[in-house]
């Protein structure tokens, strides 16, 4: 069995879990001013959006209902493919609800982009954004993030959801892998 943070697999830690938690506070506080009186439904993007979901949730201080959605994305691939399908949709009606994306990361905004879309043509009370991730250099098409955890430069990440080849998600911080790793495992 591997360890999830063996020597030599990542090349740097660039946000640490303390960072995170510190972070999901600042922002669930503002949530909570954005949405006062509202019921929120928080819809997580599997699988990258797991530990997002779990811990900003609890972070905030009014219930909310979770619901969940898988898009395709990259793959076992590195780079993005612009081709989405849905592989689980909605289980909720989410006309006249106030949706909340969680989003693991925005890279070329193309997955997010289609997904704002078909959600927006759904007819929602309100649609609004929350990556916990962006790469400011890596965007192609712009899509509104009203809440952006940390900018982060155009390298391929992994941990805290976030997977290589499906391993890697349980790193509780977010870590550049070694490019020997992938070129590894093709
Ligand atoms: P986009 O369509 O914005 O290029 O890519 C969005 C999706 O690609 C994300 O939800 C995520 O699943 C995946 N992705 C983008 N960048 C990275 C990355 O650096 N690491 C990992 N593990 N997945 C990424």
């Amino acid at each position: 069995m591997k360890p999830v943070d063996a020597a030599g697999d990542f090349l740097d830690v660039l946000v640490t879990k303390d960072q995170i938690n510190e972070r999901l506070a600042e922002l669930a506080k503002q949530i909570e001013n954005d949405y006062q009186n509202k019921n929120v439904l928080l819809v997580g993007v599997l699988k990258g959006a797991v530990m997002l979901m779990a811990d900003l949730s609890r972070q905030l201080s009014f219930s909310v209902e979770m619901d969940w959605m898988a898009v395709s994305s990259y793959g076992k691939g590195t780079t993005s493919s612009g081709v989405v399908r849905i592989l689980k949709d909605l289980d909720a009606d989410i006309a006249n609800r106030h949706v909340l994306i969680l989003e693991d990361i925005v890279d070329s905004g193309l997955t997010l982009s289609w997904l704002v879309q078909n959600l927006r043509a759904r007819q929602p009370a309100s649609l609004e954004v929350f990556a916990l991730l962006r790469k400011p250099e890596a965007i192609q098409v712009h899509v509104d993030v009203k809440y952006v955890g940390f900018d982060i430069p155009p390298d391929f990440v992994v941990g805290y959801g976030l997977d290589y080849a499906e391993g890697y998600r349980n790193l509780d911080s977010v870590a550049t892998l070694n490019p020997a790793v992938y070129s590894e495992r093709p």
